[in-house]
């Protein structure tokens, strides 16, 4: 039976990604669909939690073990579980043709996916032993479109910090300008970009620091630029500019 993987673009703005770069292709069942040489009918499969790319106590002392099991094993596999029920529910509707609910589906169906794709590339965009700054063309990019590294770093702990509620600071590549932008994303759909690329990510919903920072969001922001994986942004950017 031959089968063969096709990416699936279901959700608007920040999200206009068809896969994540970096991930091997055995991991694209978390969204991705397949067809069945064998039959016209279209499967997918339900979307994954995928492992962490390092233990739990990696990160210490920047996020702690506790903060980690909680925010991976709980909240990331909550927004999963949520999509895939919301998908489930939408399937039914269309078999009863039954739209009733749309709207309730479509906000579930945005925010679940919209925080499973982002808490993917957050993890991945930490490292132990991260920090510092980027080297190569990121360096050179963000250079061009910040003015300098500090000022970009600056820029993105602002944002981070004053999400209104609960939210997330991004760097993504918008292609139309041909620019890197900071943005910020409340919740984890709202008041994105349609079409951009998130490279760098950071989670600034309380979950993921206030077991360790309490109220103290600035702490946290501060503490991420002492893990991140700067490689792993540097080959975001290069995939979505090829
Ligand atoms: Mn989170």
């Amino acid at each position: 039976m031959r089968r063969y993987w096709l990416a699936l673009l279901i959700v608007p703005g920040l999200l206009a990604i068809a896969g994540l770069p970096g991930v091997a292709p055995e991991r694209i069942p978390a969204g991705a669909a397949y067809a069945d040489t064998n039959s016209n009918e279209v499967k997918r499969m339900p979307l994954t939690l995928p492992d962490l790319p390092y233990p739990y106590d990696a990160l210490e002392p920047f996020l702690s073990a506790e903060t980690l099991h909680l925010h991976h094993d709980k909240h990331h596999q909550a927004y999963v579980n949520g999509y895939n029920e919301a998908e489930a529910k939408l399937k039914a509707a269309r078999e009863a043709g039954d739209f009733a609910a749309i709207r309730a589906l479509c906000d579930a169906l945005a925010f679940n996916y919209s925080g499973h794709l982002l808490h993917s590339i957050f993890w991945t965009n930490m490292k132990p032993g991260g920090g510092g700054e980027p080297s190569g063309d990121l360096a050179k990019q963000i250079a061009a479109d910040f003015g300098s590294f500090a000022t970009f770093k600056a820029e993105m702990i602002a944002a981070a910090n004053s999400v209104q509620g609960s939210g997330w600071a991004v760097l993504a590549w918008q292609p139309l300008g041909q620019q890197l932008v900071v943005l910020q994303a409340e919740k984890h759909q709202n008041l994105a970009e349609w079409g951009v690329t998130p490279v760098l990510v950071l989670d600034v919903w309380e979950h993921a620091y206030y077991l360790q920072y309490q109220n103290r969001r600035p702490d946290f922001t501060k503490a991420f630029f002492e893990v991140v994986n700067w490689d792993d942004v540097a080959q975001r950017l290069a995939a979505t500019q090829e």
